[in-house]
């Protein structure tokens, strides 16, 4: 059997892997196209923060791992994909034949249609590549300009602000985080952090960047001027999907894949930031942008390349950040369900925030702020969709009281019998 693999982040690794462990004798072969050994983006933030070095970037760390496994590495580009003859086709020529095929090309960092976007010192924080010219512009009490507040921007803020950079942030939403947090909790994570003498910009777009010597000059919308050394695009990823035009697989966002994550080309799978998978809490369609779901979706994709039938439950918005010390979350449907009940508690002074969503008596979303205690137990609650009974109500009037609806609810789930079962 001849897999093979394209992409090499944590998606592909952990397929790899998992497809040597499953099968002895198979070829793998896994592309990338990175001139690095294997590494995860997850880890950049902290190699920024200088917590790391590089090598504490990499997915694997002894010499000759994949090697040993009997993995071919392979530096290249997939070009093309043929699902007839199953081959695919990479840019300098190499012509790699597949029985199974694994997509796992992640996505790339949108490029704003802005006027001045390729000056020098204009960057994204994507790969190891941009982490080095962040690094070397970075320095304490250098300026800084992000454009992009969303869930990667705010990681990349924490690390920009510990290397005491003075840091202006532009975000086109009305607060931050606006794709992952409630409107209040958006708001909250704003104050915070402009307490924290970061600038926010909210509603705002840079329009135009300009050279004035060694600075760049960014205009907004509203025509306010910001000065930086070094700006920093962090507005959106789309899906590696270019190269799979007139293949056959289909796509919407990212490549739409099933509870198994295969696509609609018998023997073509898809995982990580690549792909589409069906929401856990909508059943509609989700890209899934973090790691852990990358993880799960190689290895599940893995199982069934391997022939060892394994489906997903469908893949969950899970969303926990640090913003310059505040923790927020939010999980599942956070932003609510049709007809669905709500309850939200706000302590500005505090900078304590919690949203629960209900559909009938079951929590289907979860927003949090500052309340580290309650996330696993928010999480929990919404991926075992246990019936709250009486607890729903006792919620609606007192949101905090989930570890008690949680123990309250897991038990009586245990003490149920179990069906089918013969005593
Ligand atoms: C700065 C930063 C911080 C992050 N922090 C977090 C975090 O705290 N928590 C979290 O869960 N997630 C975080 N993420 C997101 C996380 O890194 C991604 O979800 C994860 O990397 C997805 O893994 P993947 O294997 O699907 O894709 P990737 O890691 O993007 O790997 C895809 C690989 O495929 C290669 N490739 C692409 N196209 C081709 C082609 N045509 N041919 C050959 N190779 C190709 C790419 O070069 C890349 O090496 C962060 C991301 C960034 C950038």
């Amino acid at each position: 059997m001849k897999h093979v693999i394209i992409g090499n982040g944590p998606a592909g690794v952990v397929a790899a892997e998992a497809l040597r462990r499953a099968d002895a004798s198979a070829d793998i072969v896994m592309i990338g196209d990175e001139p690095e050994r294997p590494y995860s983006r997850m880890a950049i933030p902290y190699l920024l923060v200088g917590n790391i070095e590089e090598k504490g970037t990499w997915l694997r760390k002894t010499d000759g791992h994949f090697e040993s496994l009997r993995i071919r590495e392979v530096l290249g580009r997939a070009k093309s994909l043929d699902t007839a003859s199953r081959t695919v086709h990479l840019e300098d020529g190499t012509a790699l034949p597949y029985d199974r095929l694994l997509i796992c090309t992640g996505s790339h960092p949108l490029r704003l249609p802005v006027p001045g976007i390729d000056s020098p010192n204009v960057h994204s924080c994507w790969t190891l590549e941009d982490a080095r010219h962040i690094a070397a512009k970075a320095k304490k009490g250098a300026r800084v300009l992000q454009i992009g507040a969303g869930f990667i921007g705010c990681i990349i803020m924490e690390a920009l602000a510990s290397r005491g950079v003075k840091l202006d942030i532009v975000e086109m939403g009305d607060r931050m985080v606006p794709r992952m947090m409630t409107s209040k909790a958006g708001s909250m994570i704003a104050r915070w952090v402009e307490q924290k003498g970061v600038t926010v910009h909210t509603k705002a777009r840079v329009t135009a960047i300009r050279q004035d010597g060694d600075a760049l000059v960014a205009t907004l919308g509203d025509g306010k001027e910001v000065v930086a050394d070094l700006i920093i695009a962090a507005a959106g990823v789309k899906p590696n999907v270019a190269f799979l035009e007139g293949s056959g697989v289909a796509c919407s966002t990212g490549i739409l894949i099933d509870e198994r994550c295969e696509t609609n080309v018998p023997g073509v799978f898809a995982a990580g930031d690549v792909a589409e998978a069906i929401d856990f809490s909508t059943g509609e369609r989700l890209v899934n942008a973090i790691q852990p779901n990358a993880v799960d979706q190689g290895r599940i994709a893995a199982m069934n390349m391997a022939g060892r039938s394994t489906q997903s439950q469908g893949t969950m918005a899970i969303n926990v950040l640090d913003t310059l010390g505040l923790i927020s979350a939010s999980f599942g449907q956070w932003w609510g369900a049709d007809g669905g009940d709500a309850v939200e508690m706000i302590d500005d002074k505090r900078f304590r925030y919690i949203s629960l969503q209900f559909k009938d008596d079951v929590l289907v979303g979860a927003t949090s702020i500052g309340l580290t205690d309650h996330v696993g137990v928010l999480r929990g609650l919404i991926q075992t969709r246990t019936p709250l009974g009486t607890w729903k109500e006792r919620l609606m009037q007192d949101p905090l009281r989930v570890m008690e609806a949680y123990l309250s609810s897991a038990q009586a789930q245990s003490a149920a019998p179990l069906a089918g079962v013969a005593h």
